[in-house]
């Protein structure tokens, strides 16, 4: 079986400052990933790129497999891209839902990748696919908000909506990035639940960024730490240590405690 993320020598710059240096990392089917690092060491840089998001610099020698296929989509966004694109659900620390549709119709959107587009752009959703939104929502026990405009749900609910709409599209890998960083610590509890529910029943392999370390110990068994664009360590949670820790944050430690 293909790993469920391969990058091999991923550098990225942005105007002449290189960001990620030769960066490599094999995710399997089923894992939960903690990505973690201080404030600018490229957790969002790399996490675009797993989407394909963002290219790697021309001419350099990386690639980004997800499901055993490129994201690098070459020129036009071809049929095969998209297709793997459907399979990769995002999900961001702002939500990015359309607030002003109605909760249900912003989980159907994860529908769009799968659709013939003429459909899609209609907004022509079989009962089936509305069946399995309303599933979704119930599942992140939003069930009850689905014909309320998303823009007047709270954070927390916000984010389970995105959660729902990953989940309706019905994507295999699940990118998270700093998807509690804005949440209260109960609504980030529950955030994480549902994202490490995903992962243990569905067989999901998820890669969360994670600002505060303690949520990254209680839910993943394994964490990838990025220092200035470099892997720093990739390991067990059980072996990271708080000298280690200290060091990766320069001292300065936000272990959300
Ligand atoms: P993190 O998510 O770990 O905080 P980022 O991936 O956002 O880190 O950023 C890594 C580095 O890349 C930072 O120095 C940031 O300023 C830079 N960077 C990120 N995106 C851009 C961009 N679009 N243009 C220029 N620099 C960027
Ligand atoms: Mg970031």
């Amino acid at each position: 079986m293909h790993p469920a993320i391969h990058v091999t020598g991923l550098n990225k710059s942005f105007g002449g400052k290189q960001v990620l240096f030769d960066l490599g990392l094999a995710v399997e089917p089923g894992e939960m990933v903690a990505l973690i690092g201080a404030s600018g060491s490229g957790k969002s840089t790399l996490l675009r790129h797993l989407a394909g998001l963002a290219c790697g610099n021309r001419h350099d020698s990386s690639s980004i497999r997800v499901l055993g296929q490129s994201v690098q989509a070459e020129g036009r966004l071809n049929g095969q891209v998209r297709r793997l694109r459907a399979e990769i659900g995002y999900i961001f620390q702002q939500f990015n839902l359309v607030g002003r549709l109605s909760v249900l119709s912003n989980v159907l959107l994860g529908r769009l990748g799968r659709m013939p587009r003429w459909r899609g752009s209609l907004g022509l959703f079989s009962q089936e696919e509305k069946q399995r939104a309303m599933a979704a929502l119930e599942r992140v026990g939003l069930a009850e908000y689905a014909h309320r405009r998303a823009s007047t749900l709270s954070g927390g609910q916000q984010q389970r909506v995105a959660i729902a709409r990953a989940l309706t599209q019905e994507a295999e890998v699940i990118l998270a990035d700093e998807p509690i960083a804005s949440l209260d610590p109960e609504s980030a509890r529950k955030v994480m639940d549902i994202l490490a529910d995903i992962n243990e029943k569905d067989g999901k392999t998820v890669v969360v960024t994670l600002h505060q370390v303690d949520y990254a110990v209680r839910y993943c068994e394994r964490v990838v730490a990025l220092k200035a664009g470099r892997i720093h360590y990739d390991g067990t949670v059980q072996a990271l240590s708080g000298t280690f820790l200290n060091d990766l944050y320069d001292g300065d430690l936000d272990t959300g405690l």
